[in-house]
């Protein structure tokens, strides 16, 4: 960003070359200046003013921008300073140095902090302390690294202790300073440390941290510095600004460590962003009992009720809340045992929710009575809570209904169609245990207790659901896979809680009954022992726990949809259909669904699909007593056995047209021609081979086995190398056009059918793979002579249109030929990826997670739309087929129809519609929402 500003006063000393020299003097004192300007790393707040802003989130991080915004706002900030995104990228562009111009620009701001606090770095009698944490542009909860209390060494503590009259705080100070700086630093494992306080521990005969006492931490402390010293072969570092460096540089490398790297891979974040340091004067929660640090959320992050909601813990530090060590208190509790905090931080809290039109994620402080204010970002919620959100936002007028569509992810939509449990079934089995209700959904499955084994497990197709005490970031991979999640401890905040939300996942967590022994794979629940692989489901928004496989149920909205439920009994269907009719106000391009049955057609309908978009008539074939059928069809040798068998199939085929055409009321259906490869309908060559072997090794002489023995030779016949690159979609009409007669022939009856019974259609018939124009021009006169006869034979006119798709390159780039035949287009992406990349769509899986893992592909190309390599051969394909024929309808019918990314490129080539699955109709409608108002701004 910086180099883009540094560019123009370049360009404007160029153009004076006419004036005089001294205004050419005066514009490149500007420039430099500009420039200056523009180099700027550092950004300082303190003392009510701040260098950044709200909207500087690419520069200074999600958490930088947001304690800018509360320091310009006036609201009790410690200060301290933010060094940029852009160090972090020079840190890596350096090797793993930073700069020595910007360690000088960090030291100038030391000192300003040092000012600002009234303290100095490593004085011995009024210490600075200051935290090092990271803050990127998209939160990522617990994947990167911070350090607290860095400044003090072994005379900074007796310093922090004089000032305070407080040496248990002081030396509580130092073994966690230590402690979290010999971890995430010098990267010695923290169970180490972890092993020498438990010893100190029970050597004292305490169990809780808050009992040992001054004398106790000190040695502590000194066990810690040993431990230093015995794994570094160094003395744990004393020269503050020596610390400072090491945890700056340290927290840059955690951008990279793999469980941020994974975290960034699920959640599509770039890798070049980077992440911004912030570096604070800190605040104490652990000098006693009138102190506390917490955090929380405006409202329920959850189920998005309007509740003030949070945690907090007395006497105690910033990462104890989240890591789940001591099981926190409600915030409402606060309001008892400090009133005066909690009216300040309520007070403080609701403006900022106001302020930012977003529900507030939020970490503060309270030291000695005083509140401080840490953190603020919009908080990550589960899909039902967006929703509620949203819509509560609307009804109180602080947001308009656009904005209500912006601020709606559109896979939240999707996270509300998720299955819970039948209500009867589910409360006839007894509870084992209760846990905190941290993220909704049902969620059955057998229990691993490793990411690893969950990740094992449900690769070979075993739903789990992961058991831990707590989790780490570094189980995200394990998350990720499971059904959902339970733990033993941590509150709602804990890291399971957050990305169990943040992923959709159900969660339970702080089932604290739940004892757990990781080791031997075995826990006990409601005095039950359970071993790995047994069954246990929970509720995540009750936090009921059952030990069985518990079969779960259509959502709410879902029932709503089937008319198993009235709409007028669900609060939140009536929500989400305002999300919905709001979207459909914004949106420019159409939504349709890719269904085959008449019943997914009424799905997609109830779904708000105004259409089909692609229904693949191939998969009629597989409908109940048709398979013999089209076998028969297959193996004929002559035409005439081949039109019997097709004369068969052609009823079958005009009655799911029929019922497809009905569920859609009028709205167009596109109808493509059968496309796979003809042995995908035999059975496989090598099961074919052993049934044969074995008949024959019985002896057996009869009909079967000669049957089998035809069909494996007709297998053999059929047998291609590369069958996507073979015998498929227009080229299987091509070679037997009776194919295409006898489907142009049922779609063209029911529409005559439906048209004489009052009803209204429009069929769009698709040839598929069309490569070359005359490939289309071949199908078309068949088509076209079919429908005219069949039309005369009914006495009925039914209006239908010929189209193509565009999945072939070659279709793409002579598609203004191709349109002087087309009347629509639809974008086959899927295979449109394949053909353009070159991979197998079928065995990519293979490859993959190397490609990701290396940084050579960033996301699944068959998922999201490649628009850099894909993306210009479907413009090219837009802007030839509109300028042969400008009235072209053009949709996409690929899988990246119902992925928001991808709906975004769509929007921006211009199509008319997109068409997906019908459970992605809702996501698709609230994405081309969002597309069309990005487009519309110029995003
Ligand atoms: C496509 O290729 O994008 C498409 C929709 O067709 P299919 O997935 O059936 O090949
Ligand atoms: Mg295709």
């Amino acid at each position: 960003m910086a180099k883009k500003r540094v560019g123009k006063p370049v360009r404007a000393v160029a153009k004076t070359k006419t004036k005089t020299k001294s205004k050419a003097k005066a514009i490149v004192r500007r420039a430099v200046k500009r420039t200056a300007r523009a180099t700027k790393y550092i950004y300082f707040f303190g003392n009510g003013k701040a260098d950044g802003e709200r909207s500087m989130r690419d520069t200074l991080g999600g958490k930088g921008a947001g304690l800018a915004e509360m320091t310009n706002a006036g609201l009790p900030v410690p200060p301290g300073f933010t060094i940029s995104t852009d160090v972090c990228s020079l840190y890596y562009a350096h090797k793993g140095r930073t700069p020595e111009s910007v360690e000088a620009e960090i030291a100038v701001h030391v000192r300003k902090l040092e000012k600002a606090a009234g303290a100095v770095l490593g004085s011995t009698t009024n210490p600075l302390l200051v935290s090092v944490r990271s803050g990127s542009k998209f939160s990522m909860p617990g994947m990167m690294d911070t350090i607290l209390n860095l400044g003090l060494n072994d005379v900074a503590v007796e310093g922090l202790k004089a000032r305070t009259s407080n040496g248990r705080f002081a030396f509580d100070s130092y073994r966690r300073f230590v402690q979290m700086f010999g971890s995430v630093v010098l990267e010695i494992p923290k169970a180490v440390f972890e092993h020498e306080f438990d010893s100190v521990k029970r050597e004292r005969g305490v169990s809780l941290d808050t009992d040992l006492d001054e004398q106790a931490l000190r040695d502590v402390v000194s066990r810690y510095k040993r431990v230093v010293r015995s794994k570094t072969k160094r003395d744990f570092p004393q020269e503050p600004h020596e610390q400072l460096a090491m945890a700056r540089d340290a927290v840059f490398r955690s951008w990279m460590n793999p469980r941020a790297q994974e975290y960034r891979r699920i959640y599509d974040i770039p890798d070049h962003i980077g992440t911004a340091v912030n570096v604070q004067m800190m605040v104490f929660g652990n000098t006693g009992g009138r102190s506390a640090t917490g955090v929380g959320f405006t409202r329920n992050p959850a189920t998005g009720a309007k509740e003030f909601y949070g945690e907090f813990l007395i006497n105690a530090q910033g990462e104890d809340v989240v890591a789940g060590i001591r099981t926190p208190q409600p915030i409402t509790e606060l309001k008892k045992v400090m009133p005066k905090a909690y009216a300040q931080l309520r007070d403080i809290t609701s403006r900022l929710e106001r302020n930012y039109k977003d529900v507030q994620d939020f970490e503060f402080t309270v030291e000695d009575e005083r509140l401080f204010m840490l953190q603020t970002r919009n908080g990550k919620r589960t899909g039902y809570a967006a929703v509620v959100i949203a819509t509560d936002f609307v009804a109180e007028r602080l947001i308009t209904q656009k904005e209500a569509v912006l601020q709606v992810d559109p896979e939240s939509l999707s996270q509300l169609l998720a299955p819970g449990f039948d209500p009867a079934e589910w409360k006839a089995i007894p509870v084992a245990t209760k846990g905190l209700p941290a993220s909704p959904g049902a969620a059955s499955g057998q229990v691993v207790f490793t990411a690893e084994q969950a990740v094992k497990w449900s690769d070979a197709g075993t739903p789990v659901v992961l058991v831990r005490r707590e989790t780490a970031p570094d189980d995200i991979h394990g998350m990720f896979v499971s059904q959902g999640i339970l733990t033993a401890t941590g509150g709602m905040t804990s890291h399971a809680a957050v990305v169990g939300r943040q992923m959709g996942k159900p969660s339970v967590v702080g089932a604290s009954e739940l004892e757990i022994d990781e080791d031997a794979k075995v826990c006990s629940m409601g005095g039950q022992a359970i071993r790995e692989g047994d069954f246990v489901s929970f509720d995540g928004l009750t936090g009921e726990v059952k030990l069985a496989k518990v079969a779960s149920k259509p959502s709410e909205i879902l029932q709503v949809m089937t008319g198993e439920l009235k709409a007028g009994k669900s609060d939140i269907c009536r929500r989400f259909m305002l999300m919905l009719t709001w979207s459909d106000k914004y949106r420019r391009m159409g939504v349709r669904a890719n269904a085959d049955q008449p019943d997914q057609a009424e799905l997609a309908y109830a779904f708000g699909a105004r259409g089909i978009g692609l229904c693949r008539t191939e998969h009629m074939f597989f409908g109940e007593g048709r398979l013999p059928i089209v076998r028969r069809m297959i193996l004929a040798d002559t035409e005439v056995d081949r039109r019997a068998a097709l004369a068969e199939l052609l009823p079958l085929q005009r009655e799911d047209f029929y019922g497809v055409f009905k569920a859609m009321h009028g709205e167009p259906v596109t109808i493509r021609m059968i496309d796979p490869p003809l042995h995908e309908f035999l059975p496989k060559r090598e099961d074919l081979m052993v049934a044969v072997a074995k008949l024959e090794a019985k002896g057996a002489t009869g009909a079967e086995l000669e049957e089998k023995r035809v069909l494996l030779r007709r297998v053999e016949q059929l047998h291609e190398f590369n069958p996507m690159l073979g015998h498929r979609g227009v080229r299987l009409g091509i070679t037997y056009p009776e194919i295409t007669e006898m489907q142009t022939r049922a779609i063209i009856e029911a529409a005559c059918q439906l048209t004489k019974e009052g009803g209204k259609v429009t069929p769009e018939i698709m040839i598929p793979l069309v490569g070359d124009v005359r490939e289309l021009r071949d199908q078309k006169m068949i088509v076209d002579r079919v429908a005219k006869a069949v039309m005369k034979e009914r006495g009925v006119r039914a209006k239908y249109l010929v189209g193509t798709m565009i999945e072939v390159p070659r279709g793409a780039m002579t598609a203004d030929k191709i349109a002087a035949e087309a009347q629509f287009f639809s974008f086959g992406t899927n295979d449109l990826t394949q053909l353009t990349f070159g991979f197998s769509r079928d065995d990519i899986g293979k490859f993959l997670r190397v490609y990701q893992d290396k940084k050579i592909l960033d996301r699944d190309p068959f998922a999201t739309f490649d628009v850099e390599g894909v993306g210009p051969v479907v413009r090219a394909g837009v802007e030839l087929g509109r300028r042969a024929r400008p009235d072209i309808k053009l949709g996409v019918c690929g899988e990246h129809g119902g992925d928001a990314a991808s709906i975004h490129f769509f929007e921006s080539v211009g199509l008319n519609y997109v068409s997906c699955s019908p459970y992605r109709v809702p996501v698709a409608r609230l994405a081309a929402a969002q597309a069309a108002l990005a487009v519309k701004v110029g995003d």
